[in-house]
């Protein structure tokens, strides 16, 4: 299933994507004070952000209960570097590769729920695995989140919280992938990954890199 997504993941445009076992994820939950610090203004003020989308340890502990994960990067052209606008367009893009990407995973584990028989079920996918989709930065599906407004959240299928909202080292993670964390100048380069619970990874093959 995980190199089905890794497949997936670049069809759809990502600029590289592997698998990797959840052991060489780095966590730290001193992330949690970078978002304390608000720089991004998305602190209590998105549901999938702190402090509204849980304790640090607990999600940190959630990390390390999941197998395997599929980590990709998408990569942005920028004007120069205060090009704002493209970073958003660039970001955007970022999270509408990751809603595919979700929804790809809901449709094969809802045909093999349908038809265990049927051509288009991977074999590799365990009964029972679980999966968790986080994305880059808080999340972006409404322009404004309804905790501001102070309702439920709009679209709760669809919600996706942070690589660093879990204390994820994301740096560490691009090293452990073989990927570049900057992409080179005038570049906006975010981060996206599927974790799995009851899979096992399959390492990548020299020759994709
Ligand atoms: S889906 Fe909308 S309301 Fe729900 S957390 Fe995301 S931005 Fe907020």
């Amino acid at each position: 299933m995980m190199e089905l997504l890794r497949r997936k993941a670049l069809e759809l445009g990502a600029f590289r994507a592997e698998v990797l076992d959840v052991s060489r994820v780095s966590l730290d939950a001193s992330f949690r004070s970078l978002c304390e610090s608000n720089a991004c203004g998305n602190y209590g003020r998105n549901y999938m952000c702190p402090p509204d989308a849980g304790g640090i340890e607990e999600l940190m502990e959630e990390i390390r209960s999941y197998d395997c994960l599929m980590v990709y990067q998408t990569v942005g052209e920028l004007e120069d570097s205060y090009d704002f606008e493209g970073m958003m367009e660039a970001g955007k893009r970022h999270n509408e590769l990751a809603q595919k990407l979700r929804a790809f995973t809901r449709e094969r584990r809802k045909e093999r729920q349908d038809g265990p028989e049927s051509e288009t079920v991977c074999p590799e996918e365990p009964e029972g695995a679980s999966f968790l989709h986080l994305g880059a930065g808080g999340c972006r599906v409404c322009s404004v989140c309804a905790k501001v407004t102070g309702e439920p959240c709009r679209h709760p299928d669809m919600a996706m919280r942070s690589l660093e909202t879990y204390g994820i080292n994301v740096s560490l993670l691009a090293q452990e992938a073989g990927m570049r964390y900057i992409n080179g100048q005038n570049t906006v380069t975010y981060f996206g990954a599927v974790f799995m619970r009851g899979g096992r990874p399959q390492e990548p093959e020299k020759e994709r890199r």
